[in-house]
């Protein structure tokens, strides 16, 4: 059965990289009917904060990556790295190695000086026959892995192909390291992450590992753990970096890599999801989609090779059609969220046909609460709109017009229409004409849907007074 999982290290917020590689093996899992799990990698233990987990928990529940087991926590687990490590050593597929960070600098300095690349040179490898040095004095050993050393170590990965690298590439490697120093006595020491992650994915029965490719020189290593152990080899599956638009590897100095920062910047999960799957995989020119087609048609082929570029114009457009079919009182209630964060309360039930009416025009949930901002406090209208549009010939209209607002019984779209064209009549105006200052003066700004229509959400006593505050 599929089985894959996300194992994001608690370091900060759910990383777009991370996310998109959520993503895939979530969508690979759904559309094989297999199990997604979410895996917590919080052995970097100066780094990792409860905060960090929830917030990614959070963003995982944004995206909607909804997962059948964990969160599981490696810390929770170090008995379990102890005792397969300790297998390994009782196995002779592992050992303990004394030497000193001291020494370790030694022994590369060396290699460097001799032109050689640096590697362990496996003075603790136990080999038949091999003479150990003496075990030092108040030295805590670390965990060596019994690397091969020679032979390839090959396999077909999902993404990039058949990939091989031969064993003399890759030295022996540290699986288990000493607790720290100021550990509570008796503290179990930490597994490295190419250690933990293969106990961890044979564990939990991993079928496919989907990750970014940063990880692809650990795999021989993990590869050759799993043999070890004697467990079944998951398929791998490298996914290419994201590049910002400057062609360099997206990164928090390029602008915004979290998921929480989308979901504040006002996009929509559902854009969010459509558009990072894009980003490395495709479906024929499929360009919009919705999460079940995305589930039917992931089925791990049509994953790109070459490193996907961050295109912000892109999302935007993709959120952009997102929010003109998002039911209005689900923007209502998000662009409420908004304007609370701006210190203005608003009553989302006012605002679903104000999003009606604005959605088609904005590309975020904030923009759209930038537009009804206009509804719920001053507007300050441009100098240059105000001379181009609030002429001296309009301004008796205007005064008009105010005069005839004032005076309607009702509040409602037909009435006002029907109060401007009176007023343009009488005045001798085209529509714009009048249209124009209205808008300069009760919205603050000139391009807008239809006056009548949105003068309606106004309160009537609001846009008296701004035609009349010339
Ligand atoms: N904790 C690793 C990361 O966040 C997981 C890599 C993997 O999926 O094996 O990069």
């Amino acid at each position: 059965p599929v089985r894959t999982r996300i194992a994001p290290s608690p370091t900060g917020f759910l990383h777009l990289g991370t996310a998109r590689t959520a993503l895939y093996s979530w969508a690979y899992a759904r559309h094989y009917g297999g199990k997604f799990v979410l895996r917590i990698e919080d052995t970097d233990v100066a780094r990792s904060t409860q905060d960090s987990v929830e917030q990614i928990l959070a963003s995982m529940k944004w995206l909607g990556l909804d997962y059948d087991e964990g969160p599981i926590y490696q810390m929770q687990r170090l008995e379990r790295y102890h005792a397969v490590a300790e297998q390994l050593i009782a196995e002779g597929k592992a050992y303990r190695c004394y030497c000193t960070p001291a020494e370790l600098d030694e022994m590369r300095e060396a290699q460097r000086a001799r032109g050689e690349k640096t590697r362990y040179d496996g003075r603790w490898r136990p080999e038949p026959g091999k003479v150990l040095p003496p075990v030092p004095a108040g030295v805590t050993p670390v965990v060596r892995f019994k690397n091969p050393l020679d032979g390839d170590v090959t396999w077909d990965d999902l993404v990039k192909g058949p990939i091989t690298i031969n064993n003399r590439e890759i030295d022996d490697l540290i699986i288990v390291r000493p607790a720290a120093e100021d550990a509570p006595a008796g503290s179990l020491g930490v597994p490295t992450y190419n250690f933990a992650v293969v106990v961890d994915d044979w564990d939990m029965q991993i079928s496919h590992v989907f990750r970014g490719d940063e990880h692809v020189n650990n795999t021989p290593w993990q590869i050759n753990i799993f043999r070890a152990l004697g467990a079944p080899l998951p398929a791998f599956g490298h996914v290419p970096v994201i590049l910002g638009d400057d062609g360099q590897k997206l990164s928090k100095r390029r602008g915004a890599v979290s998921v929480t920062a989308y979901e504040e910047g006002g996009y929509l999960p559902e854009a969010m999801l459509n558009y990072l799957s894009r980003l490395g995989w495709s479906h024929g020119d499929d360009e919009l989609f919705s999460r079940e087609q995305l589930v039917s048609w992931f089925d791990g082929s049509h994953l790109n090779k070459s490193p996907a570029q961050w295109d912000p114009a892109k999302l935007e457009w993709v959120n952009s059609q997102y929010i003109k079919q998002a039911d209005d009182s689900r923007l209502a209630a998000l662009v409420a969220a908004h304007f609370a964060a701006r210190g203005v309360q608003v009553d989302a039930a006012n605002l679903a046909p104000m999003c009606s009416l604005f959605k088609d025009r904005c590309s975020t949930t904030v923009a759209l609460a930038d537009w009804l901002a206009m509804y719920f406090g001053p507007v300050s209208p441009s100098a240059e709109d105000l001379a181009a549009h609030v002429t001296d010939a309009v301004k008796p209209a205007l005064a008009a017009l105010a005069d005839k607002l004032e005076a309607l019984p009702e509040w409602s779209k037909p009435v006002i229409a029907a109060a401007i064209k009176e007023t343009i009549g009488a005045h001798g105006l085209k529509m714009p004409q009048l249209a124009m200052p209205v808008r300069a003066l009760v919205c603050g700004r000139v391009q807008t849907p239809s006056v009548d229509a949105v003068l309606e959400l106004f309160e009537q006593e609001i846009v008296v007074k701004r035609l009349r505050s010339l």
